[in-house]
């Protein structure tokens, strides 16, 4: 197995290097994910942090080089489309990095993860654990086993039974009937067509 770099700044001499820990945020559309890693921003910010967001560069739904939320709540982020310009873009001495729309990005943003938490940096990422399918999404669900610090599973309110129960992203076609499988894995949307649901009212024609 390849060993990670350690570099000077992360060893200390006579003392084991210091690492950052992966907290991983997820849950289907509308169930505050976004929401959550502003939360998160702010209290990091409090604390005197050094903070840097990240967002999928495919996320144009309500800014561009900006996290936000449904409830239109906003946050400055560098849109980034492969998981090494993070790392290109990083900025010197940074104590968290945050990721949001994880699940937009390829394979290497495991390795590119790990690399930061051996630079002591603390890594929140969030993103949608299963697509319009409900099948796992991209890399999430390694992820999720890779996570050191918190895991969080988010719910939303099912839009058919009105229970806070949604772990499903709904996508709709225009005329408001389910999306069939073969339908494409990405399409960039909110509620124009996507709602959260809960397993028992998720469909997806075959
Ligand atoms: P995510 O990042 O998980 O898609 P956001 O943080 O962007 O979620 O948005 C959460 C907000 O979405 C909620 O605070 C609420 O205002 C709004 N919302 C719209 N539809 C729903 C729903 N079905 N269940 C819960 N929240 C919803
Ligand atoms: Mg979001």
């Amino acid at each position: 197995m390849k060993k990670e770099k350690i570099s000077a700044k992360n060893t200390q001499p006579g003392r084991l290097p210091n690492f950052g820990v992966l907290d991983v945020i997820v849950g289907p559309m509308f169930s505050g994910k976004s929401e959550e890693l502003m939360k998160r921003l702010r209290r990091f910010k409090i604390a005197g942090l050094k903070v840097m967001v990240f967002n999928h560069a495919l996320d144009k739904r309500y800014a561009t080089n900006k996290i936000a939320s449904h409830s239109k709540q906003k946050w400055q982020a560098v849109s980034v489309q492969k998981p090494e310009e993070i790392l290109k873009k990083i900025k010197k001495n940074m104590d968290v990095v945050i990721i949001d729309e994880v699940q937009f990005f390829s394979k290497t943003i495991i390795p590119v993860i790990n690399q930061l938490i051996t630079k002591n940096i603390h890594v929140v990422v969030a993103g949608a654990d299963t697509d319009f399918r409900g099948d796992p999404f991209g890399s999430v669900p390694n992820l999720l086993a890779l996570a050191d610090g918190e895991v969080v599973k988010l719910k939303a309110v099912c839009t058919v039974c009105k229970k806070w129960n949604a772990t499903r992203s709904q996508r709709l076609l225009a005329n408001g009937q389910p999306a069939p499988r073969q339908d494409s894995l990405i399409k960039i949307g909110a509620g124009d067509c996507y709602q959260a649901r809960c397993r028992k009212h998720h469909i997806v024609i075959s």
